[in-house]
C-alpha cells in the first residue's frame, strides 16, 4: 500500500514535468513563430529564390506539359516550344570544357603530388565502392521483382543496333585516356569500327579416290577488322587525364608556373561568374526541358507489363541508392545529417533531371557544392569533374539491372559466373558512358554482348529510356556530390595549412612550411565552418 501510495505522486510529478515541459516548448515555438518579421521572410526568400524558383520550374513544366498534351502538337511545334531548354542545355555545355580543364588544373597545381596522391586514392575507393554497391543493388533488384517474364510480344519492333566487342570497347576507353590531338578530343573521341577485308587462306586438299599427292588449295574467306574511327562529343576522359598530368607538373613547377596557374585559376573564376549567370536562366530553360519533353513522350499507358514493371525496378534500385545508401554513406563518415547536405544540392539534381546530362549539371554542381554547401574548392575541383566524367552510379546500376532483365525477357537464365561479368562490364561501361543524355544506352552493348544477350533487344527499353536517364544522372550527381563531401572530411588533415609534412613541389619558395596552397574561397572560412553551413541555400 505504502509503495504504491508513494509511487503515485512521483508518477503524477513526472506527468506534471513533462507537461510543464511541453507548454514550455510550445511557448518558445509560438514566440519563435510570432519573432519572425517580414524581414525574416524576404530574407529567406532571398536565400532560396534559386531553388524556389527551380522547384517551382519543375512543378509548372509537369502542369503545362501534361496541360498541352490533348493538343497533340507536331514534332516540329514541340521542338519549337521545348527551344528555351535546349538554349540552356547549350549554354551549360558551352561551360563544361573550359570549366572542366580550368578546375582539374587549378585543383592539382594546388595540392601536391602526395596530398593529390591521398585524395585520389579516397575518390577512387569511393568510386569504385559506391559504384559496385549500384551494381548489387541492380541485380538483387531484378532477381527479386523479376520484371521479364520471357516473352518479347508486347515490345514494339525492333531495329539493328550497332555492334562492337567489349574487347575493343575496352581498349578504346585506355585509348581515349591519350589523346593524340587536344584540340581534337575537345570534339570527338576514338571508337572502333569495323570493315571487312577479304584474305586467302590455304587448304590441304587430300585426294583419296585418285590417291595423288595432297594438294593445296587456295579459298578467300572474310573476315571483321577492327579500324579507328571517331565519333563527335567532348573526349571528357583524355582532357581529364591531361589537366590532371598538367596540373600536377605546374604546381611544381614554383614560381615558373606561378602565370600558367594565375591564369588557370583566373579562367576557372571567370567560368564561375559565368555560371552565376546561367543559373538565373536556368528555371526557365528546365521548365522547358520538362514540359517538352512530356508533351512529347508516348501514351504512358500503352506501355506492356514488362516495361512497366522494369522502369519500376529501376526507380526502386536508383532510390534505394540515392536516398538509403549514399546518405548513410555520407553519415557514417562523417556524422553529418546527409539531408541538409542534400538540401544543398536540389538545384544540380533537378538540372540533372531537366537536362539528363551530368556535364552539362557540372557548372551547377560546383555551384551548390562550393556556395551553398561549403565545400572546400581544391575536393571540389580536382573530385567533380574527375566524378562527372567516370563516376556514375545510377548508370551502373541500370546497365546490370537492364542486362539481366533482356536476359529474362529472352528466358535466358544467368549463372553466377555470368552475373560477375555482368557486374563488371556494367562497372567499366559506366565509366566509359560519357555524361551526356542517354549515353548509357549505347554503352550497353558491351554489357550484353559479353555475356552472349542479343545487342539489338536494347531496342526493346529505348521507349522508357528517356525518363529513366532522367533519374539514373540525378542519381549520378547525386554520387558526385555526396563523395566530394566524404572526401573534403577524409582529407581535412591534408587539406588544414599547418601539415607539415612535406615541404615539397607545389611551395612558392617564400612558402616553404605549407604544403597546400590556399585557393581563394570566395567565402573564406578558414577550415572552419560555421555550425549552420549545411543549411544556408
Ligand atoms: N545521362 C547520363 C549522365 O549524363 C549517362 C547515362 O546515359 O547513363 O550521367
Amino acid at each position: 500500500m505504502t509503495k504504491s501510495t508513494g509511487e503515485k505522486p512521483r508518477a503524477r510529478s513526472r506527468v506534471q514535468q513533462f507537461r510543464e515541459r511541453m507548454q514550455l516548448r510550445s511557448l518558445k515555438a509560438r514566440k519563435k513563430v510570432e519573432d519572425i518579421s517580414k524581414e525574416d521572410v524576404k530574407s529567406f526568400l532571398r536565400r532560396n529564390a534559386f531553388v524556389l524558383f527551380t522547384v517551382g520550374a519543375v512543378v509548372f513544366g509537369i502542369a503545362l506539359g501534361f496541360a498541352l498534351r490533348p493538343y497533340k502538337m507536331s514534332y516540329r511545334e514541340v521542338k519549337y516550344f521545348s527551344f528555351p531548354g535546349e538554349l540552356l542545355m547549350r549554354m551549360l555545355q558551352m561551360l563544361v570544357l573550359p570549366l572542366l580543364i580550368s578546375s582539374l588544373i587549378t585543383g592539382m597545381a594546388a595540392l601536391d603530388s602526395r596530398a593529390s596522391g591521398k585524395m585520389g586514392m579516397r575518390a577512387v575507393i569511393y568510386y569504385m565502392t559506391t559504384t559496385f554497391i549500384a551494381v548489387f543493388i541492380g541485380i538483387i533488384m531484378v532477381l527479386i521483382i523479376h520484371p521479364g517474364k520471357g516473352s518479347k510480344d508486347e515490345f514494339a519492333k525492333q531495329q539493328k543496333i550497332e555492334k562492337i566487342s567489349p574487347a575493343d570497347a575496352f581498349l578504346d576507353l585506355i585509348r581515349n585516356m591519350f589523346p593524340p590531338n587536344l584540340v581534337q578530343a575537345c570534339t570527338q573521341q576514338f571508337k572502333t569500327q569495323y570493315g571487312k577485308r577479304i584474305i586467302k587462306v590455304k587448304m590441304i586438299v587430300n585426294d583419296s579416290i585418285f590417291n595423288l599427292t595432297n594438294a593445296t588449295q587456295e579459298i578467300s574467306q572474310e573476315e571483321v577488322i577492327p579500324l579507328p574511327g571517331s565519333t563527335n562529343g567532348v573526349n571528357a576522359l583524355g582532357l581529364v587525364v591531361f589537366s590532371m598530368c598538367f596540373g600536377l607538373i605546374i604546381g611544381s613547377m614554383k614560381e615558373q608556373g606561378q602565370a600558367l596557374r594565375d591564369f588557370f585559376d583566373s579562367l576557372n573564376e571567370a567560368i564561375m561568374k559565368l555560371v552565376a549567370f546561367v543559373m538565373w536562366y536556368a528555371p526557365i530553360g528546365i521548365l522547358f526541358l520538362i514540359a517538352g519533353k512530356i508533351v512529347e513522350m508516348d501514351d504512358i499507358t500503352e506501355m506492356g507489363g514488362q516495361l512497366g514493371m522494369y522502369t519500376i525496378t529501376v526507380i526502386i534500385g536508383l532510390m534505394i541508392h540515392g536516398m538509403i545508401i549514399l546518405p548513410t554513406l555520407y553519415f557514417v563518415i562523417t556524422r553529418k545529417n546527409p539531408f541538409i547536405f542534400i538540401t544543398g544540392l536540389l538545384q544540380a539534381l533537378i538540372t540533372a533531371l531537366g537536362t539528363s546530362s551530368s556535364s552539362a549539371t557540372l557548372p551547377v554542381t560546383f555551384r551548390c557544392l562550393e556556395e551553398n554547401n561549403k565545400v572546400d574548392k581544391r575536393v571540389t575541383r580536382f573530385v567533380l569533374p574527375v566524378g562527372a566524367t567516370i563516376n556514375m552510379d545510377g548508370t551502373a546500376l541500370y546497365e546490370a539491372l537492364a542486362a539481366i532483365f533482356i536476359a529474362q525477357v529472352n528466358n535466358m537464365d544467368m549463372n553466377f559466373g555470368q552475373i560477375i561479368t555482368i557486374s563488371i562490364t556494367a562497372t567499366a561501361a559506366s565509366i566509359g558512358a560519357a555524361g551526356i543524355p542517354q549515353a548509357g544506352l549505347v554503352t550497353m552493348v558491351i554489357v550484353l554482348t559479353s555475356v552472349g544477350l542479343p545487342t539489338d533487344d536494347i531496342t526493346l527499353i529505348i521507349a522508357v529510356d528517356w525518363f529513366l536517364d532522367r533519374l539514373r544522372t540525378t542519381t549520378n550527381v547525386l554520387g558526385d556530390s555526396i563523395g566530394a563531401g566524404i572526401i573534403e572530411f577524409l582529407s581535412k588533415d591534408e587539406l588544414q595549412g599547418g601539415d607539415v609534412e612535406l615541404g615539397s613541389s607545389v611551395l612558392e619558395e617564400n612558402e616553404v612550411k605549407k604544403p597546400y596552397q590556399k585557393i581563394p574561397q570566395e567565402n573564406d572560412y578558414e577550415n572552419e565552418k560555421p555550425p549552420d553551413s549545411e543549411t544556408k541555400m
